[in-house]
């Protein structure tokens, strides 16, 4: 199982087990131990060279922060088009990049709420985006 549309994210245990855990509608990152950085999607290691990490479990809403409406994209996204990108900061501050899907050009908002979904893209690939509260 991949994340995302394209593979962002290498085929890792941790993203292995970040996928599962979507699948089960959780959506967990991980917390470095020293610094107490929060990396969502979760990685093994943190920015601050330490490897140790534990998993949290991060909340499902936010606010959209910013985004994009895509229309000119590469071929391997053309079946999607349009579609708009998004960042949103979770309610612990871990800000997201996702799709969001059931909003117009006309009623996106930043700061509107938003909730984090996952979502299944295709037989092998999970993902999670955002929709409106
Ligand atoms: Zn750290």
């Amino acid at each position: 199982m991949k994340f995302g549309y394209v593979s962002l994210l290498p085929e890792t245990a941790v993203v292995a087990r970040f996928i599962e855990e979507l699948k089960n509608n959780r959506l967990m990152g991980t917390q470095c131990k020293k610094c107490g950085k929060k990396h969502l999607p979760p990685r093994a290691h943190c920015t601050c060279g330490s490897s140790e990490v534990e998993w949290f479990e991060a909340p499902r809403q936010g606010r959209l922060l910013a985004y994009t409406i895509v229309t000119f994209l590469p071929e391997s996204m053309t079946k999607y088009a349009p579609y708009i990108i998004a960042i949103a900061e979770l309610d612990d501050g871990c800000r997201l990049l996702a799709h969001i899907s059931d909003v117009t050009p006309k009623n996106l908002k930043v700061d509107m709420r938003v909730q984090v979904v996952p979502h299944q893209i295709a037989a092998d690939r999970m993902a999670c985006k955002f929709k409106p509260l």
